[in-house]
């Protein structure tokens, strides 16, 4: 479904990502780990069109798309939950759900999605008309991810989703990931929370200073010694 080669992206003079590879395969939940600064949500931008990549290629659902805009990509089926949510503060639950339909004109389309938003995420339902601001870090986290699933996208890359939450919503964010890809959706996710992230994914990637380190099955990278030593606290 996606295909990444050789991709490398910079700020001025930093490389953030050099010469990255990798690769979502339909139907999978593919996770990207690595500590802070190592290129996590660059290579999410960059995938999504918020960055523009030096060089390298990004070909999804057969099409190269590197450097296309973003309402392109999400009209093309892929849709970035941003890390930090960004969800419209001073906008109602409602609201922000229909912006994530913006480029959608099947009006029972959207009014079906709607209703199984809310049926994934009863807590909207109730908030329907509260402005997203007022909302808790996971109830925000949910709207982001519902608002995001409202393009209906085929590809869905999520950015750090159980951050600042407390682990009991973090359980919560991982069984509606998994949940989702049930569904039908294939998922890209970054996250520094390395086990649970790694105990949902099919596949993941390891990112070190900008380049892939280690790559394998969930499970494999679990069990790996090298992974545990840097990244699961030695356990
Ligand atoms: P984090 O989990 O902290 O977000 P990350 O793995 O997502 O980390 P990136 O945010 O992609 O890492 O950053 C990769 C590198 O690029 C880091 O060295 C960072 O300092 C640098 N960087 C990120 N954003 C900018 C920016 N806007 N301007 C300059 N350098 C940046």
């Amino acid at each position: 479904m996606l295909s990444i080669r050789d991709l490398s992206t910079s700020y001025g003079q930093i490389k953030a990502i050099r010469n990255l590879s990798l690769d979502v395969e339909e139907g999978k939940i593919v996770a990207l780990i690595g500590a802070n600064g190592a290129g996590k949500t660059t290579t999410m931008k960059t995938i999504a069109g918020l960055l523009t990549p030096d060089q390298g290629t990004i070909t999804f659902l057969g099409q190269r798309v590197e450097g296309w805009k973003p309402h392109k990509l999400v009209s093309a089926g892929l849709s970035l939950v941003p890390e930090g949510r960004a969800i419209l503060g001073q906008m109602t639950v409602l609201e922000n759900l229909e912006m994530g339909a913006f480029q959608r004109n099947d009006q029972a389309g959207i009014k079906d999605d709607m209703e199984k938003m809310m049926n994934w995420f009863p807590i909207l339902r109730e908030r329907l008309s509260q402005l997203g601001g007022t909302m808790s870090g996971g109830q925000q986290q949910m709207l982001a991810i519902a608002r995001a699933l409202m393009s209906r996208p085929k590809l869905l890359l999520l950015d750090e989703p159980s951050m600042g939450l407390a682990p009991i919503v973090v359980s919560d964010i991982f069984r509606v990931i998994k949940q989702i890809n049930q569904e039908g959706t294939t998922v890209l996710i970054v996250e520094q929370n390395v086990k649970q992230a790694l105990k949902i994914a099919d596949y993941g990637y390891v990112l070190e200073a900008g380049q892939i380190v280690y790559q394998g099955t969930g499970e494999s990278l679990l069990t790996d010694e090298k992974v545990k030593e840097a990244y699961l606290g030695g356990r």
